[in-house]
């Protein structure tokens, strides 16, 4: 899929679910390279692992007068995720994983928030120094919740 249908498909999904805050680039941004490795287009079938993330990042982006949310990471397809070092079992791979930075925040707060949030034992958190981990493995069926960092 082309970085174009790819944005066509997406948005238009996500415009369908009233999703408003979060854009088909953010979750795959198509074409991006790592050490010469292309990322490709997730299948639009797993945009349901998207949307239901979507759901929690909505929640944590409401916090604190609706302070931004930025996106390192979401998707990866299996050889972008092998070459920049993710685990082989990487959530990022079903699109139910984002690394993420709220603007103001320190991302320990990010993760403290989460931590106390309605899905917290559906969730996968990792706690990084310049960004906080969340996935929803829980809510599809892998074993949760799940914790990890500093
Ligand atoms: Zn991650």
């Amino acid at each position: 899929m082309t970085r174009s249908d790819w944005v066509t498909l997406c948005d238009a999904r996500l415009k369908g679910c009233d999703v408003t805050n979060f854009s088909a680039l953010e979750i795959c941004d198509v074409g991006r390279t790592a050490y010469g490795v292309c990322l490709s287009a997730p299948s639009i079938e797993k945009l349901g692992n998207a949307l239901q993330l979507i759901d929690v990042l909505e929640w944590v982006r409401r916090a604190d007068g609706e302070a931004p949310i930025l996106i390192n990471s979401w998707y990866r397809d299996p050889e972008y995720n092998e070459t920049i070092g993710g685990v082989s079992h990487s959530m990022h791979i079903t699109l139910g994983a984002a690394d993420i930075v709220k603007v103001g925040w320190s991302p320990s707060d990010v993760a403290d928030l989460i931590d106390d949030s309605p899905w917290k034992k559906q969730l996968g958190l990792g706690r990084y120094n310049s960004f906080t981990h969340v996935d929803v493995r829980g809510m599809i069926g892998r074993p949760a919740p799940a914790r990890w960092g500093n």
